[in-house]
């Protein structure tokens, strides 16, 4: 089967046709002719399956033989996805696919000035990506409104969850008109998800690509047993020696992913990260660097890398565990992209190996057990110290620059006050009494009157 067998518009085809791509995979086979009908659809699939076009070109398709002006403060088609770089990646896929059409396509994501979005959809676009947050903000200010919305698309709405946006989601639910396309996409299909799925969908013909949380089978899987505290060690070994093209290593937490970085380059190894802390400059920066091949290794959170589409990824390293088993599936779909083959290599320290369990357990493969290197100790040994902390970023700096003269302002208004006291000088010192939780905005009001300095 070839994507001209699916009787696209002249100008999808035409587009396909300049990214070279010829061969629809399996979920856009299954989706696409489905979707053409105009029934909505329920997809289990992980990203890298080709996804975003099976859902981008019929709908594509659909606006190309339907043209319509676009509705003021409205979109035709609503996308939402759980992270900012999700969406600016699928919204990029939209211009690109339907790069040969005139159709308006905008990002609504949170971390970049909200101005800008109102303007943009002031007189209405064909296409909106966007992340449920921001979205709901926009619809509040009143610069939005979804009645118009002809086809809708939850994409990984099994991180929508993890991440908290059910109550988003429901509020969007209720917006939405009747009459609507619905398709929706999760990597896994537990129960509640199934549950969520059902508000949205109406009559669903259901595609699925791997069965429920199957890693794919193209990827090499070995896990490691270290001391937690070794792992370092092992990361600068691995990195050394592994062939690696590009590597997305993952940690739990976001502190851990600034430290593993700064071990790294002290071990002069260049690495960027990308989590929640960072800016979304920082953020974007650090992606194209790694896109770029500028930057092997891409330390990241979870939610950082939710969706990330880098084509060429050939390691996981998965310097922590998840404590979810479905997280590690997520993780390691990361690599072995488009046809390639991949490999993920889990460091498990001890208080991980039931995670380890949960894993193989979820996706019945058993991860091939591969020794500490030769080399091992004398890396501890010689581990080199992390290069220091660096610079805040302005934001950061802005935040503790707040904080602290609030903390100063706190101590002036502080010494009039307790000088005040009669038993305040030459008497024993009392402890400074508590603010009560709650009196912020009283505590602000007592600055103005007084006129203390700010
Ligand atoms: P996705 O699962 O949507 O994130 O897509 C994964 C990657 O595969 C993206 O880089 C797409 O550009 C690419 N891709 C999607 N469909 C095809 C196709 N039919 N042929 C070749 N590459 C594709």
């Amino acid at each position: 089967m070839e994507f001209k067998d699916f009787g696209l518009a002249e100008p999808i085809t035409k587009a396909l046709a300049s990214k070279n791509y010829v061969t629809p995979t399996p979920i856009q086979q299954k989706a696409i002719p489905v979707l053409l009908d105009g029934r909505d659809l329920c997809g289990i699939a992980q990203t890298g399956t080709g996804k975003t076009a099976a859902f981008a070109l019929p709908s594509l398709d659909f606006f190309a033989r339907h043209p319509k002006p676009t509705p003021i403060k409205g979109c035709r088609m609503l996308v939402l996805a759980p992270t900012r770089e999700l969406a600016a990646q699928i919204a990029q896929s939209f211009r690109d696919y339907g790069r040969f059409l005139r159709l308006s396509v905008e990002t609504v994501f949170g971390g970049v000035p909200i101005g800008k979005q109102i303007r943009a959809l002031q007189a209405g676009v064909d296409i909106v990506v966007a992340t449920p947050g921001r979205l709901l903000d926009l619809i509040d200010q009143r610069a939005m409104t979804l009645k118009d919305v002809e086809i809708f698309v939850l994409d990984e709405a099994d991180q929508m969850m993890d991440m908290g946006f059910i109550q988003p989601l429901k509020r969007i639910a209720k917006m939405l008109p009747q009459g609507r396309q619905n398709l929706f996409f999760s990597a896994t299909m537990p129960k509640e998800i199934e549950a969520l799925a059902a508000q949205f969908l109406n009559d669903p013909v259901k595609v699925s690509v791997a069965p429920q949380a199957t890693t794919a089978e193209r990827i090499r899987q070995q896990a490691t047993f270290v001391n937690q505290a070794e792992k370092q060690a092992l990361l600068t070994i691995t990195v050394k020696d592994e062939a690696i093209n590009r590597a997305l290593i993952f940690t739990r937490t976001k502190h851990g992913a600034d430290r593993v970085v700064r071990f790294l380059e002290g071990a002069g190894i260049p690495a960027a990260a990308i989590h929640g802390n960072k800016s979304q400059g920082q953020r974007t920066t650090a992606l194209q660097a790694f896109r770029d091949g500028r930057v092997k290794l891409l330390v990241a959170t979870d939610i950082a890398a939710r969706g990330i589409d880098v084509s060429g990824v050939s390691h996981v390293i998965n310097f922590e565990l998840p404590n979810v088993a479905e997280q590690y599936v997520h993780r390691i779909g990361r690599t072995a992209r488009a046809g390639a083959e991949g490999i993920a290599i889990s460091f498990v320290a001890d208080d991980e190996r039931p995670y380890l369990k949960a894993i193989e357990r979820t996706t019945r493969v058993k991860l091939d057990i591969v020794p500490l290197p030769d080399n091992f100790m004398e890396a501890v040994r010689n581990l080199p110290k992390a290069a220091p902390k660096k610079e805040q970023t302005p934001q950061q700096q802005a935040r503790r620059a707040d904080g602290q003269r609030r903390y100063q302002d706190g101590q002036k208004r502080g010494t009039p006050d307790r000088a005040h006291r009669p038993d305040a000088e030459g008497g024993e010192k009392r402890p400074f009494r508590r603010r009560r939780s709650g009196s912020v905005g009283a505590h602000k009001g007592a600055v103005q009157r007084t006129g203390a300095p700010r």
